[in-house]
């Protein structure tokens, strides 16, 4: 990357981002451009993905000259196609046609596609050794273990894009843990913060996604309001950072300015702390071990009127009780809870579930799932996806006798 001593040095990285069409994926294409124009960084594009948005998807593959774009949808192949016709850009639709993308020899792939679908691409990328910046939490939510150890075995490297993670991963040196006595995870609290549980029982999906913060994609947006984001992010903390999740903290702090701490044996606490804007995080991953500018407004102290922070109500907001309980269960648990989640999340989306329910639907998910023999541990993928499929159709069964009720 950019060299610090001789700025105009530029060096190569080929780059894929699976979910460019996404929140995160604009932004990093956006810090690319950026990178690009600045000359900062001699950055190419490999492959891009995208679910269903072939407009965005082929606009972004011409303007960046991909080698490869895939749509998920493979009803889209055609419409692709049509888009990028006289183009010298290889196309592929279908969930194997993603897998291909994060198969290409990419060195840093951006893992932005949302929830468990993300999975099996992020392996693909890992298997090849390459440095993948992990936005996609849902993936170490429900297969971390196996993630880590493919990553691991690959020569690889994970490099957190979460803004929470991010920052620890900034300011804590995990080859010496002994020093550390406590991660502090900060959350907004998101739209619902001071909302009663009466009130937030009705919200409706246009309240739960108007975050007060960050702009991003629907479903960490409802999850933000939930704050199952953060349980899902502290499940993401126990598998990147080796301190026990009983000393991982959560600490409502709502101007996100310190975007988490961690706290020294001697009572040192280090924070890492910047605007609400994901291009911060991502332009660490894409710079590691080095930096790049990157276009994200810088903070302006003198104009910061406070910054607050007020403990965690897990009654209004169950998701962090189901989360710890998930954790001391491990095994299939956790993907158990982030399928049933999603599943439920949809639904509220949807209009079938009102947004009170979303918890209630995981948690009789959870409860039906000790019915059965759920294994306690996921040793490969396919375990994972086992475990992904249950929740799925528990939180299925949930949902359906509810609204047949
Ligand atoms: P988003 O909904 O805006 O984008 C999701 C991307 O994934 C899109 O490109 C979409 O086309 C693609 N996608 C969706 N379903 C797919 C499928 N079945 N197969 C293939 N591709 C599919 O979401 P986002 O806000 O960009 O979030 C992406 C991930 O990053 C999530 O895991 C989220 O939790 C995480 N994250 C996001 C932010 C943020 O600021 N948006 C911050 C931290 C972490
Ligand atoms: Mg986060």
């Amino acid at each position: 990357m950019a060299n610090r001593d001789n700025p105009s040095t530029t060096s190569t990285r080929r780059i894929t981002v699976l979910g460019s069409t996404g929140s995160v994926g604009v932004s990093t294409l956006d810090l690319v451009d950026f990178a690009t124009s600045r000359r900062d960084a001699d950055l190419s594009i490999v492959a891009l993905t995208a679910n269903s948005n072939v407009a965005r998807l082929a606009a972004q593959a011409k303007k960046f000259r991909a080698q490869f774009v895939a749509v998920a949808d493979p009803d889209k192949f055609g419409e692709l196609k049509s888009a990028l016709a006289g183009e010298d850009i290889e196309i592929g639709a279908g969930p194997a046609a993603i897998e291909e993308a994060a198969a290409r020899d990419a060195d840093w792939v951006m893992a932005a596609i949302v929830g468990a679908a993300g999975l099996k691409p992020t392996l693909r990328a890992a298997e090849r050794g390459a440095a993948i910046a992990l936005a996609n939490k849902e993936c170490l939510v429900c297969a971390g273990t196996i993630v880590k150890r493919v990553v691991d075995e690959a020569g690889g490297v994970l490099l957190p894009v979460d803004s929470e993670h991010n920052a620890i991963f900034q300011v804590f040196d995990t080859a010496l843990p002994h020093r550390v006595s406590r991660l502090i995870l900060t959350a907004s609290g998101g739209p619902f913060r001071t909302w009663s549980s009466e009130e937030m029982s009705v919200a409706t999906p246009a309240q739960a996604v108007a975050h007060p913060n960050w702009s991003m994609g629907a479903k960490i947006s409802v999850d933000s309001a939930t704050m199952m984001n953060k349980g899902l992010e502290l499940i993401e903390a126990d598998h990147l950072f080796p301190i026990p999740h009983e000393r991982i903290e959560i600490l409502v702090h709502p101007q996100s300015v310190i975007h988490s701490m961690v706290e020294y044996v001697d009572g040192s606490v280090l924070a890492q702390l910047g605007t609400p804007d994901m291009r911060t995080p991502i332009a660490s991953t894409l710079a590691w071990p080095d930096r790049i500018e990157s276009p994200s407004e810088k903070l302006d102290f003198a104009s910061l009127s406070a910054l607050s922070f007020e403990a965690p109500d897990p009654v209004r907001f169950p998701a962090l009780r189901l989360v710890r309980e998930v954790i001391d269960k491990s095994g299939a648990y956790p993907a158990i809870l982030n399928a049933a989640n999603e599943e439920a999340v949809a639904a509220f989306l949807d209009n079938r579930i009102p947004f009170g329910a979303i918890a209630e639907i995981v948690e009789t998910a959870l409860i039906q799932a000790d019915k059965q023999n759920v294994p306690t541990a996921l040793n490969q993928l396919e375990d994972a996806l086992i475990a992904d499929s249950l929740g799925r159709q528990l939180a299925q069964e949930a949902i359906l006798s509810r609204t047949a009720a």
